[in-house]
């Protein structure tokens, strides 16, 4: 285990409970283990990353960080509202809380808020991708992780010219991105040759990393317990919590009560229950997803592919091919819709059809996006001895770690 400095005693909490196993979790975990915090890390499913971390994008995408509110978004919302585009829906509902997380959501499709939260997002991916590579020198874990680079593929020229624009913005932040025409596109990409003369411009982001989330989830999760004695309880399901000046406690519902000197919230999308008699309640919109993985078809991908006007991802991963998308904002049940899955893999085929074996059997899965207005993390003190890590939205694999350490910065005093 590692020791902590004299000079930190002072200042961070002796012990912690975090609740929640999902990539933010026990990254949070892991930030809170080095600083020689004595970790409790908690959830209810039997296994690690078991919810919105099962089966992601496995994007790794530290510098494609834009928003979802956006003026572009704002004038397509009549058309989305009829249910016109097959890979984004609105499930509207009269929900107060939904009502107004929606107002924010608008408020948020500016130009101006549109790219400050885009270069926010942009800031936490880079550190994102500096504490994974600080967790990867010390640590060997094995998550099919890869430094295979990104390309995002245009279709739609006036998209292909705004996206164009932010490149510019991005690199003068520190990010490094290439404007390809089709041809260089495919030079780099062989997968693309697919779609010759079917898309306009890509743009290329060779720092872009993938991985599986679950897989890391896991791995990490084991490094904790043997490497920092972190204790695990999987399968307790806790249903609700209580701090005052002196400890945090959490309450399972079987009836026991957990202490620790701080509470780390890192939840997911059910972090509304846990804090919604703290005004967090409308913090966070379910935006619910896809994927299925696959076997590599006769002409896949060797690095992350999205098809911008489809929102799809395609991903080379762990000998296989993962390819995840729609966006279906306000639905939060987790069950597989065999239509959706099906569209998804319809679309796929289409964008690329010989990148996966799409007549073959392949695994499908639905997770629950925890959407914030301004597609930030909510990473911040609720009380001295409570803090919350919440709300990762389309990017919480990328912004786990950068997050996590953020989160851990918090906790200087108590
Ligand atoms: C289709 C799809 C594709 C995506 N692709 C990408 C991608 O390519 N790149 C990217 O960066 N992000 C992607 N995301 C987003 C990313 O998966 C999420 O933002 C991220 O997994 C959220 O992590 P989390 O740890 O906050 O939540 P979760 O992984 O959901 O973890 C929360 C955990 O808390 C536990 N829990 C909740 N309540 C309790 C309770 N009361 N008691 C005990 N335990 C509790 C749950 O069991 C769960 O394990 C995608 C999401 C979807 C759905």
């Amino acid at each position: 285990m590692n020791r902590r400095k004299d000079s930190d005693d002072a200042l961070l909490p002796r012990s912690a409970i975090v609740l929640g196993a999902g990539v933010v979790g026990v990254a949070t975990a892991y930030a809170l283990a080095i600083r020689g915090v004595a970790v409790t890390i908690i959830d209810r499913a039997e296994i690690a990353g078991s919810g919105a971390s099962f089966a992601n994008g496995a994007q790794l995408s530290y510098i494609y960080t834009d928003a979802l509110a956006s003026n572009s978004l704002l004038k397509r919302l009549p058309f989305l509202a009829l249910g016109l585009d097959p890979a984004f829906r609105l499930r509207p509902s009269l929900d107060p809380s939904q009502i107004a997380w929606f107002m924010r959501f608008i408020r948020n499709c500016t130009r101006q808020r549109f790219l400050e939260n885009s270069l926010e997002g942009l800031q936490l991916g880079l550190e994102s991708q500096l504490a994974m590579r600080a967790l990867l020198q010390k640590h060997e874990l094995e998550f099919g992780h890869q430094s295979a680079g990104k390309m995002l593929v245009y279709d739609d020229a006036a998209a292909f010219k705004s996206a164009c624009d932010m490149v510019s913005l991005r690199q003068s932040h520190g990010a490094v991105q290439e404007i390809l025409t089709p041809q260089e596109a495919v030079n780099k990409e062989g997968a693309l040759a697919e779609r010759a003369g079917r898309f306009v411009g890509a743009i290329y982001s060779p720092q872009e990393e993938l991985g599986d989330p679950h897989k890391f989830c896991n791995a990490l999760l084991s490094q904790l317990v043997t490497a920092y004695g972190v204790q695990v309880r999987m399968a307790t399901d806790v249903a609700r919590w209580k701090a005052d000046k002196d400890m945090a406690v959490v309450f399972t519902k079987t009836g026991e009560a957990i202490t620790a000197d701080q509470l780390m919230i890192c939840t997911g999308i059910d972090a509304t229950n846990l804090l919604k008699k703290h005004g967090l309640g409308t913090s966070l919109m379910p935006m619910k997803g896809y994927s299925f993985t696959a076997a590599p078809g006769q002409v896949s991908p060797i690095m992350s592919i999205t098809d911008v006007s489809r929102k799809i991802v395609f991903c080379p991963l762990n000998g296989m091919i993962r390819v995840a998308g729609i966006a279906e904002l306000g639905a939060r049940d987790i069950a597989v819709d065999p239509r959706q899955l099906a569209s998804l893999v319809s679309a796929a085929s289409d964008v690329l059809p010989r990148a996966a074996d799409y007549a073959g059997s392949y695994n499908g899965w639905a997770g629950i996006r925890p959407m914030t207005a301004n597609a930030l993390p909510i990473i911040r003190k609720l009380a001295p001895r409570v803090t919350i890590n919440i709300g990762h939205g389309m990017l919480g694999w990328t912004y786990a770690m950068g997050s996590a350490e953020r989160a851990a910065q918090l906790l200087g005093r108590v």
